[in-house]
């Protein structure tokens, strides 16, 4: 059973929220460390637990359990027996915590005799073994001296045994070595460890200090402008700290060996007393993108470790020493998907034993680059091979050769699974992509089920987000597809897509299906989406309109290949190759009454079985000559 269980505890003082919707829990014999800069809310919590706050605090909401009592419903009478006995708190400066004017061995008698009923004789003794379990040297005498007269590692340790007078359960140390030699620091942590483990106590460890934490923490919690950020075991946070800000302490850390500069995190935690919108680290956050700024990141299970961040599990890994390079990386744009060489040749096969008699070159080395928050548009006719770059690069489809990497990572056959929280499709049919015996808010579900997106709890209510996201009424989620509109569907095919809040979306001809009105609406609610929430979209059309609309860069596609790639408005407006020209030119435009003349294309597309020798496209293309 959990000793401490703190549930969605919110703190203000004054008008400032200074621990906001934290929950976490301690169990008998383990140390939790809270960590975060100053100002990140780590002593306000623990304050809030011992209800201790200053002028102006109160917790306003949430539980504070230890073991199954809440304690912010209890007297204040009560509560002082729970305060320095059951639950003990140990801070920073000893000097004031302790009375100056009176002698250690009575101020540790007195505490016993609050909270264990010893007076005289019994008291004395009492002291003295306390004073011998912290290590103080010559305990006898030392009770008869005053506080002042001791050195600061002996300060700390006698109040470390004026908080065990009350042979606590639970023991709050609020950086209890800051203010300490290292090597005095070593002891006091190590007595800590010691009698956490002779007495089977919780301990909650508030510390800046990563060192502090690896040595003495069984799980960590990182904390930052109120709010928890990420949660979990030691071992697993040391080989990969998820959240950019964990990254980021680390990053500041000296390592033996470093010559240059220090990294920084730049900037200050946020003012508490203001509004504040999105991911509160997102000013100093080098990987923050336009959705960070809007949308306060929900709690995402990362290898076991729980994270607040709408990149969490895309970042680059690392140990946190390789760290560094990547955020630099980072701050100079790398694509979100490389793909280089992708290959995807079907087999043909013939006869009794099905014998491969050649293959269909569906996509024959193509390679592309998307950067975050960026529209590619694969541009070109009918079975040249766009939808099957879409779907093997979601590995719907197996390449034959090629690789695909999305975020910083490889896509494999076995990872594809996981990396399609990364990137979703909308596919051109909103009719058929829906399973018509699922209700919306099921199909939206089934997405983050599958994947583990969002804390079980709180997906319902992200249904409800996505839905009005996507300009969907309330009550959309509780009726089948069969009760909208195309639009309507295709609207809800783009919701299912973002509920695992990706990064890429692969619209395959999404609006080909749809009237010009319906069509601008959808194209809207994209552009609206990336723009809101940074995402990056590969966008398969042959309507040139719409890629004008929407795409930054164009690549266009014949019969497998690439044949030229650019910005949309060099593309569109001085396209070069023939191919390119010829689809510029076949769009039809409203002032086409006036002969704009043109490349006209000739013939259909080959096929790609038998493709053309040399360039693909020699066949139709009115400037070909011998050499292509
Ligand atoms: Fe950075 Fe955005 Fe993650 Fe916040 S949500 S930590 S700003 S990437």
């Amino acid at each position: 059973m959990k000793l401490l269980d703190v549930r969605r505890l919110i703190t203000e003082i004054d008008s400032a929220r200074v621990v906001d919707d934290v929950s976490f829990h301690v169990d008998a014999g383990e140390t939790y460390a809270l960590l975060g800069e100053s100002g990140s809310g780590k002593s306000m919590t623990a304050l809030s637990l011992m209800r201790l706050l200053p002028d102006g605090g109160r917790v306003s909401s949430g539980a504070v359990e230890l073991d199954g009592e809440n304690v912010l419903r209890l007297p204040e009478q009560e509560m002082r027996r729970v305060r320095g006995g059951r639950m003990a708190m140990i801070f920073q400066e000893p000097m004031l915590a302790l009375n100056p004017v009176i002698k250690i061995g009575e101020q540790i008698g007195e505490a016993l005799a609050l909270h264990q009923g010893l007076g005289g004789r019994a008291a004395r003794a009492a002291a003295r073994g306390l004073l011998d379990a912290v290590g103080v040297p010559d305990a006898a005498r030392r009770l008869d001296t005053y506080p002042f007269e001791l050195s600061g590692g002996l300060r700390q340790r006698v109040m470390i045994a004026m908080s065990l007078a009350g042979e606590p359960r639970l023991l709050i140390a609020d950086e209890p070595t800051t203010a300490l030699d290292v090597t005095i620091q070593a002891q006091v942590l190590d007595v800590l460890r010691k009698l956490k483990a002779e007495r089977q106590m919780g301990m909650l460890l508030i510390t800046h200090d990563l060192g502090v934490v690896a040595e003495n923490a069984d799980r960590v919690g990182v904390m930052y402008a109120g709010e928890l950020v990420e949660q979990g075991e030691r071992d697993a946070f040391f080989a990969a700290p998820q959240h950019p800000y964990s990254r980021m302490l680390f990053e500041a850390l000296p390592r033996p060996g470093d010559d240059g500069r220090l990294t920084t995190i730049p900037g200050q935690v946020p003012r508490l007393d203001r509004p504040l919108e999105g991911c509160r680290f997102a000013p100093r956050c080098p990987f923050a993108f336009a959705r960070c700024r809007d949308e306060s990141p929900g709690w995402q299970t990362i290898n076991g470790q729980q994270v607040r961040c709408h990149l969490a599990g895309t970042l680059p890994a690392g140990t946190p020493p390789a760290f560094a390079a990547r955020v630099h990386a980072v701050q100079t744009p790398q694509p979100l998907l490389q793909v280089d060489g992708l290959k995807v040749h079907f087999p043909i096969r013939r006869g009794l034993f099905q014998r491969t008699a050649g293959y269909v070159r569906a996509v024959d080395d193509v390679s592309l680059t998307i950067q975050v928050g960026r529209t590619l548009a694969l541009v070109g006719e009918s079975g040249c091979g766009k939808t099957t770059v879409g779907k093997a690069l979601l590995r719907l489809i197996e390449p034959t050769a090629g690789s695909i990497v999305l975020g910083g990572e490889t896509i494999t056959a076995r990872n594809a699974a996981s990396l399609r929280r990364q990137a979703q499709m909308v596919f051109q049919d909103p009719f058929s992509s829906l399973n018509p015996r699922m209700r919306v808010a099921d199909v939206l579900l089934e997405g983050m089920d599958a994947l583990g997106v969002g804390a079980a709890r709180d997906r319902r209510d992200v249904v409800a987000q996505l839905l009005q996201q996507v300009g969907l009424p309330d009550d959309a989620g509780g009726r089948y597809p069969h009760a909208f509109s195309g639009g309507q569907r295709q609207r809800i095919a783009i919701a299912r897509a973002l509920a695992v809040s990706p990064r890429l979306v692969i619209c395959d001809e999404p609006t080909s299906a749809l009237d010009v009105s319906v069509q601008a609406q959808i194209l809207n609610l994209l552009k609206d989406l990336q723009d809101r929430l940074g995402l990056a979209y590969l966008f398969i059309t042959h309507n040139l309109a719409v890629v004008e609309y929407l795409a930054h860069e164009v690549a266009v596609m014949y019969l497998g290949r690439i044949v030229e790639q650019g910005t949309a408005a060099d593309l569109l407006h001085a396209p070069r190759h023939p191919y390119t020209q010829a689809l510029v030119s076949a769009v039809p435009r409203i002032e086409a009454h006036r002969d704009v003349g043109g490349t006209r294309l000739s013939g259909d597309q080959p096929s790609p079985l038998n493709p053309p020798k040399g360039c693909h496209f020699n066949p139709r293309c009115p400037q070909a000559s011998d050499i292509c």
